[in-house]
């Protein structure tokens, strides 16, 4: 298969090369030439890496990586998927018991070990830059620890990432830097972006990002929607209306792609937070990217979608948009009410991202049978969820174990050639 740049104006590439690469020449983003579609009707298989690895083969169709699909989906996905029940025709999709228990595990576990592969194949090496607000920069470092072929910068922003967030960050060592930069995430992004600019810069290392705009980070995410909607349909007899917390919405639109391939889903809504440019553009049918503003479900505070374009390619009107795409906004108040609400009626704790998807459920949805997707532990954002909840939440072992190590991180002002002395 063949992948090409959202703009047209690119090169259509190989699987292997849109993943090392992340963004197309042309600023654009590598989407699939086609969604191929396959019939799930009696569709079974023994488990979800050799579940994911179906889904994924045809995309990985004549291309050198295919012979290491199977061994990439066994490594990457060696955790479990659970769908908890909260209460009749009530879905939850847990996503969060990978090893920085958030969903962006599944995504930056199967990239790195995709782009390993392929780095080995054709005897490049690269640094990965990451700019991060908090969970992206842990869930990467932690996927690309020990990778060969392959050193990580992360950056973040002094003072504006959580004890907890910092830990994850700086804890690695080997392949992994981290520098806490005297600035805002903004600062650290723009460093990013100064430094692929500046062809000096790396001393001849090629530049690379594992951002979610990166193909290698969204296909894999693919597969959690198919075996949900799978496990969902033989639970309940039916196929699930989905609910997604979303940001950059690199999820949701991993959410259309399953269904675009025939998974069993009757049906996608997004759930947003204060950060309102898709409902806006859903209820005006202009298109309007602002800046963010802070929430407590800080990993959705985006203005300016990156994975739009994405969705754009996927619904080109605003018709066909509006008839497939819908959201809702939840502020920061209903998001406490629902975190309280899901303690009190169903003995259950839900993260800040996850609340709003269960909002929208409870109120746009409240008859019938739905899933909504849970992006990370309740753990992870303890300041928040605990006073709500009147109990200290448990942290889950995977996460206390990184929380133990040793910080080790360099210190500097917003200068990006610091990152390569
Ligand atoms: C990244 C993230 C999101 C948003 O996902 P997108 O793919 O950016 O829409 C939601 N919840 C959590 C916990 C996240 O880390």
């Amino acid at each position: 298969m063949k992948f090409l740049s959202t703009r047209n104006k690119a090169p259509h590439v190989g699987l292997g090369e849109a993943l090392v690469t992340g963004l197309a020449p042309d600023g654009g983003l590598y989407i699939p030439e086609r969604i191929p579609v396959r019939d799930f009707r009696g569709y079974s298989s023994s488990s979800y890496p050799s579940l994911a690895a179906d889904v994924l083969s045809p995309f990985f169709e004549k291309d050198p990586l295919a012979a290491e699909l199977d061994a990439i989906c066994a490594s990457a996905f060696d955790f479990p998927v659970p769908l908890h029940t909260l209460g009749t025709g009530r879905e939850v999709l847990e996503l969060f018991h990978g090893p920085t228990a958030a969903f962006k595990d599944f995504g930056a576990r199967f990239l790195a070990r995709a782009m390993e592969k392929e780095l080995e194949r054709t005897g490049r090496t690269v640094t990965i830059l990451v700019a991060t607000s908090g969970d992206t920069g842990g869930a990467v470092a932690a996927a690309f620890h020990g990778c060969r072929g392959i050193s990580v910068k992360v950056l973040f922003p002094k003072g504006r990432v959580s004890a907890r967030q910092k830990r994850q960050l700086t804890c690695w060592g080997d392949n992994i830097s981290a520098y806490e930069v005297d600035g805002s995430f903004d600062d650290c992004q723009k460093m990013v972006k100064d430094a692929f600019m500046d062809k000096e810069v790396s001393h001849g290392e090629e530049l690379s990002s594992a951002n979610s705009i990166n193909l290698g980070r969204l296909l894999p995410q693919m597969t959690y929607y198919v075996y949900a909607a799978l496990e969902f349909q033989r639970k309940q007899g039916e196929a699930p209306l989905i609910i997604v917390p979303s940001g950059n919405v690199g999820n949701s639109c991993a959410g259309y792609y399953a269904m675009a391939s025939g998974a069993p889903i009757a049906r996608i809504a997004l759930a947003v937070n204060a950060n309102t440019t898709i409902v806006d553009y859903l209820s005006s049918g202009q298109y309007e990217p602002r800046p963010s503003v802070a929430t407590l479900a800080n990993a959705m505070d985006v203005g300016a979608p990156s994975n739009m374009e994405r969705l754009f390619s996927l619904f080109p009107t605003v018709n066909e948009f509006v008839s497939n795409v819908s959201a809702w906004s939840v502020s920061d108040a209903q998001i406490r009410e629902m975190i309280a609400k899901v303690w009190e009626n169903d003995g259950y704790v839900v993260c800040p991202h996850t609340a709003t998807a269960e909002y929208v459920r409870q109120t746009q949805f409240p008859t019938g049978k739905s899933m909504i997707v849970s992006t990370a532990h309740p753990a992870k954002f303890e300041t928040v969820v605990e006073p709500l909840v009147n109990h200290t939440v448990p942290v889950p072992t995977s996460l206390a174990r990184l929380l133990e190590k040793k910080e080790m991180y360099q210190s500097i002002p917003v200068d990006y050639h610091l990152l390569f002395e």
